[in-house]
């Protein structure tokens, strides 16, 4: 099998789907349950909290690290998204992680691919009324992904609220009913602010601008603690601190379900706060997820 260990004690990088089969096959054949935690590098505590999460109970952690470029438009940040393979695959190892899928666009995208794998329902609105190609991108992989490595587990970020619940939505769809979906919770910075790889993007005075984001949905779960329920209430109070934060362009504050991504009008089942804002030339996504029992 042609994969590279660099040094000897990190993890393997795999980079053809015929060696991540084969990896993962011997894995199997060594009575292993597999784990999976696809990414886009440029790694961060939020990505590494989910490789941990993959390996409880003792399952093989699988990580893909693929800058999918059909979750991208044209005007859109692939060519300058962070990429730093070694430091990533060092972190990995660190975490726990035995194999490190690193594929050439070629190989998810070999000449003549002609299939896309659209989720209706939860990719509408929001990021999907922002991205229109975004989700059709993101399911194509992850059902490719899914396929390739046939995983027991596979963890998603709930910093990525919209992409869970297409996810969810795809893997039901499509049957796919033997890969348990587990979703962790979103790791913050000490101050507050959602880890992201856009972050590294933001000048220190848009860094500090950006907790307008988390103080919106501070304030809003404060509310939803103290009994309100009314969305237009919710969102209203989000809203004023992300207004009062100068520098900032908002792109939308809705309260929505948690699994259909349809706007609530009164939080009386499980949802979820969505945030997005343009913070200089950086577009910040966060949430909260809020429900009408205790608070989160
Ligand atoms: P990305 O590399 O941005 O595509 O993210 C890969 C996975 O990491 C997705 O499931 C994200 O939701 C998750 N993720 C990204 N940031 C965080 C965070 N701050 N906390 C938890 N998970 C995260």
């Amino acid at each position: 099998m042609n994969t590279s260990t660099d040094p000897t004690t990190r993890a393997p990088i795999i980079r053809t789907v015929a060696d991540l089969r084969g990896a993962v096959a011997a894995l199997r054949a060594e009575g292993r349950t597999i784990g999976f935690v696809p990414t886009m590098g440029a790694l961060h505590d939020g990505h590494l909290s989910l490789v941990r999460r993959a390996a409880e109970g003792g399952a093989a952690v699988v990580v893909s690290i693929f800058v999918n470029p059909t979750q991208f438009a044209a005007n859109e940040d692939l060519s300058k998204y962070p990429r730093d393979e070694r430091g990533d695959v060092e972190k990995l190892t660190a975490a726990g992680a035995e194999l490190v899928f690193c594929p050439t666009p070629d190989q998810i995208y070999p000449d003549g691919f002609s299939t896309t794998v659209m989720v209706d329902g939860p990719s509408q609105g929001l990021e999907g009324q922002i991205r229109p190609t975004h989700f059709a991108g993101v399911a194509t992989v992850v059902a490719k992904l899914l396929l390739m490595v046939r995983p027991d587990r596979v963890v998603f970020g709930q910093k990525d609220a919209q992409q869970v619940a297409v996810v969810r939505r795809l893997m039901r769809d499509l049957h796919m009913d033997e890969i348990e979906m587990v979703v962790a919770p979103t790791v913050r910075e000490a101050d507050g602010l959602a880890m992201s790889s856009r972050n590294a993007y933001l000048s220190p005075d848009e860094r500090t601008r950006s907790l307008a984001l988390w103080r919106g949905l501070e304030a809003a779960r404060a509310a939803a603690a103290g009994g309100e329920r009314d969305a237009d209430t919710l969102q209203r109070v989000a809203h004023a601190e992300l207004a009062a934060q100068q520098g900032i362009t908002v792109d939308y504050v809705r309260l929505v379900d948690a699994d259909t991504f349809q706007p609530m009008k009164t939080l009386d089942r499980d949802g979820v706060l969505c945030v997005a804002a343009r913070v200089g030339h950086t577009r910040l996504i966060d949430n909260a997820p809020l429900s009408p029992g205790a608070s989160h």
